[in-house]
C-alpha cells in the first residue's frame, strides 16, 4: 500500500509498504484524510528517533469492529490497559504504550492504519472529513483546561500563532476574557483577530508581562525563556510543543518567582468532537493546502514553509496505487 515512511535516510513515499497487521484489539481503518503537524516535522528532524509510517491526525472508515463502515477518528496512545498506570486511569502515560506515528507504531500517512478499537470515536455527520482531521490537535488544546482551571479574569498568553497556537487560543478565549496571542506573523495573527481574539507581535510583548498563564505553542527554543519573562510570580507556564534536541536554560527565575511549569499533551476527544460539531471552534480557514498522499513529500515541504497553517493529505485513493501522482496539489 502507499505510505509516507520515515527511515534512516529521511522520508520516502513507498508504494510497496506492507499492509498493517492489526494486533489483538486493533481494527484496520481506511484513511480518508490526515493532517501534518509540528510533531511530524520534529520527528523528521530527529525528535524521538521514530522510524515507520508517520501521521497521527486522521479520519478514516473503520474496516471492522463495532464501528465498521463508520467514519472514525482515533486517539493516538495505544496503552496496555492492564498495568498499574492504566488501571489508575492514566492510560496516556502507560509505560508500555506505543503511539500512532510517533512511537513504535505505524501511523496514518498511509492507505490504512491499525488502531486499537477502544481508541476510536465515531465522527458525526456535522463534521466534514477535512474538519475531522483537527479532532486530535483540538483535543490536545482542550487538555489545557482539563489540567488547569481557567477563569474569566485570568490573563492568558498563548505564545505562537501557528496551527496549535490558534486552536489553543480559540479554546482558551471561550474560558477567559483576557486571552492574547503573541506571534511573529502578522498574517497569522490577523486570522485570530478575525475571530475576535487579541494579538500582539512578539517585539511588542513587554506590554503583556505579568500573565497568570502562559501557554507555549512555539515549537521553538525561544518559547520557554519568553514564557518565563511574561508569566507573573506564582503563575503557570503550560508547555504544549515538543522540540527535537536539548536546550540550555536558566531555571533560577522559576524558583525565585515560584512558577509552575506544566507539560501538556493529548486531550479529550469527546470534548473536541462536541466543539467541532457545534461550531464552537473554527478550523476550515486553517487549512492551507490539501495534497494527494502520492504527493506526500511535497506536502511535508509545504507544511514546513513559513506562513503555512494546516496541510492535509488526501489518502482516499481516488488516484489508485498504480497511477502516477497528480502534477498539481488537489484543490481544497
Ligand atoms: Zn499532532
Ligand atoms: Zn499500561
Amino acid at each position: 500500500m502507499r505510505a509516507l515512511v520515515l527511515g534512516d535516510d529521511g522520508v520516502t513515499l513507498r508504494t510497496d509498504w506492507p499492509e498493517p497487521t492489526p494486533a489483538p484489539g486493533e481494527v484496520l481503518v481506511k484513511v480518508l484524510r490526515a493532517g501534518i503537524c509540528e510533531t511530524d516535522l520534529q520527528l523528521i528532524r530527529g525528535y524521538h528517533g521514530f522510524r515507520g509510517v508517520l501521521g497521527h491526525e486522521f479520519v478514516g472508515i473503520a474496516l471492522g469492529g463495532a464501528f465498521e463502515g463508520q467514519r472514525v477518528a482515533g486517539e493516538i496512545n495505544c496503552s496496555c490497559g492492564t498495568c498499574e498506570t492504566c488501571r489508575g486511569g492514566r492510560t496516556h502515560h502507560c509505560p508500555h504504550r506505543t503511539v500512532l506515528g510517533i512511537l513504535k507504531h505505524d501511523g496514518a500517512f498511509a492507505a490504512r492504519v491499525a488502531v486499537p478499537e477502544r481508541n476510536l470515536h465515531a465522527v458525526p455527520d456535522a463534521i466534514d472529513s477535512d474538519a475531522a482531521v483537527f479532532i486530535e490537535p483540538l483535543a490536545a488544546a482542550f487538555q489545557i483546561p482539563a489540567q488547569l482551571a481557567i477563569s474569566r479574569d485570568d490573563r492568558v498568553i498563548v505564545l505562537g500563532d501557528g496551527r496549535l497556537g490558534n486552536l489553543c487560543a480559540q479554546v482558551l478565549s471561550a474560558l477567559s476574557d483576557h486571552v492574547v496571542v503573541i506571534g511573529k506573523h502578522r498574517q497569522k495573527l490577523d486570522r485570530l483577530n478575525a475571530l475576535g481574539i487579541d494579538t500582539t507581535l512578539v517585539d511588542d510583548r513587554a506590554a503583556h508581562a505579568g500573565a497568570d498563564v502562559v501557554v507555549d505553542c512555539t515549537g521553538s527554543e525561544t518559547g520557554i525563556p519568553t514564557a518565563i519573562e511574561l508569566v507573573r510570580p506564582r503563575g503557570t507556564i503550560v508547555l504544549k510543543t515538543t522540540i527535537a534536541g536539548t536546550q540550555e536554560l536558566s531555571l533560577a527565575p522559576v524558583v525565585v518567582d515560584e512558577i509552575t511549569i506544566a507539560g501538556s499533551r493529548c486531550g479529550p476527544f469527546d470534548v473536541a468532537i462536541d466543539a467541532l460539531a457545534n461550531g464552537l471552534v473554527e478550523v476550515a480557514t486553517l487549512i492551507s493546502d490539501t495534497f494527494d498522499l502520492s504527493d506526500g513529500l511535497r506536502a511535508l515541504e509545504r507544511a514546513a514553509e513559513p506562513g503555512v497553517m494546516k496541510v492535509l493529505l488526501d489518502a482516499s485513493d481516488r488516484c489508485g496505487v498504480a497511477q502516477p501522482p497528480p502534477q498539481d496539489p488537489v484543490g481544497r
